[in-house]
């Protein structure tokens, strides 16, 4: 009798402890949005274990050209973080970052300390783009225009994000911070393994001539020494002048430009007229994983699909 009552007690104490240690454990997760898929699969890593970042540009739409919904604003209005990449990728986050109550830390990751930046490529062909070291910005008015920012698409360049991220997040979530830096560490030694693993596999394509259709490849051209002789479009948002496709279909007969790469979410007819009646082949890239579920590891499926797409198309034909 006694015994049974002693056992009902510690049954009921240890509930009790259930009960306190499943509800009690820091606090709720962090509430993070990000932009952009690669920016999302990033922050997914740092924060594994921790939640999971919510993705505001979904499925096949471009960063460009995005629209923000009223749902999105909602969401980011009860955000403690907010990743994007800069103003000029992500122009729908330019307002709505200025109304968001102060709780929410909104954080430009192209201004995280070590990365590399390069101004943007205007012209139709780039060989001539130091003709406008003079900074003049032929399409937009702002002038974080002026710096490319598809810096992501180096892996070294991301290792700074990372560091970045993982800076925010600690200092959001104290209690946590030894989880985050420890997740950063692992990604990184992983992001220096995959751009070590790109660099042996672009070997054989380095240096071999081609236009893309938007130039979101400036950085993974200059880490693995590609080269991109142009673009079709300035921005994906202005539609290319005739003078300038047909200052490109020159460049591409004159150069002998192997390949011309269209993208998923734009109209492809411009690049298969461009190609018409010169030897350039057609192909497809996916700079900004418009294919591509995101998740932990859509960052590494994203860079090595283009280097698989890129060498598919510039291999010479065995
Ligand atoms: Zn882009």
């Amino acid at each position: 009798m006694h015994g049974a009552y002693g056992r009902t007690w510690a049954a009921l104490l240890a509930g009790c402890i259930a009960i306190w240690t499943a509800v009690s454990p820091a606090a709720a997760d962090l509430s993070v949005v990000v932009t952009i898929k690669p920016l999302h699969a990033l922050v997914s890593q740092v924060m594994a274990g921790a939640g999971t970042p919510e993705l505001l540009v979904k499925g096949s739409a471009s960063p460009h050209t995005y629209a923000l919904k009223p749902s999105d604003a909602s969401r980011l209005s009860q955000a403690d973080v907010f990743f994007r990449m800069s103003e000029a990728m992500e122009p729908f986050t330019v307002k709505v970052a200025k109304s968001l109550p102060k709780h929410v830390q909104v954080v430009t990751l192209q201004n995280a300390r070590g990365l590399k930046l390069y101004p943007r490529r205007t012209s139709a062909t780039f060989d001539d783009d130091h003709d406008h070291a003079d900074g003049s910005d032929h399409d937009h008015g702002h002038g974080q225009a002026l710096t490319d920012s598809h810096a992501w698409l180096d892996p070294i360049n991301a290792k700074a994000m990372v560091d970045r991220i993982a800076q925010v997040l600690s200092e959001k979530e104290p209690s946590r911070a030894a989880l985050f830096n420890a997740n950063a560490a692992a990604l990184k030694t992983k992001l220096d393994a995959l751009s070590a693993e790109l660099a042996r596999d672009l070997t054989p394509v380095a240096g071999r001539p081609y236009v893309v259709f938007h130039d979101a490849l400036q950085y993974f051209e200059r880490r693995y020494k590609l080269r991109v002789a142009g673009s079709v479009s300035v921005s994906p948002e202005v539609p290319p002048s005739a003078k300038r496709l047909s200052e490109l279909r020159k460049k591409i007969a004159s150069l002998g430009a192997v390949c011309v790469f269209a993208e998923p979410q734009f109209d492809t007819r411009l690049v298969d007229n461009l190609v018409e009646g010169t030897r350039a082949r057609t192909g497809t890239i996916d700079p900004e994983g418009s294919r591509i579920e995101p998740g932990l590891d859509l960052y590494f499926t994203l860079l090595r699909n283009l280097a698989q797409d890129l060498k598919g198309c510039l291999s010479p034909p065995a």
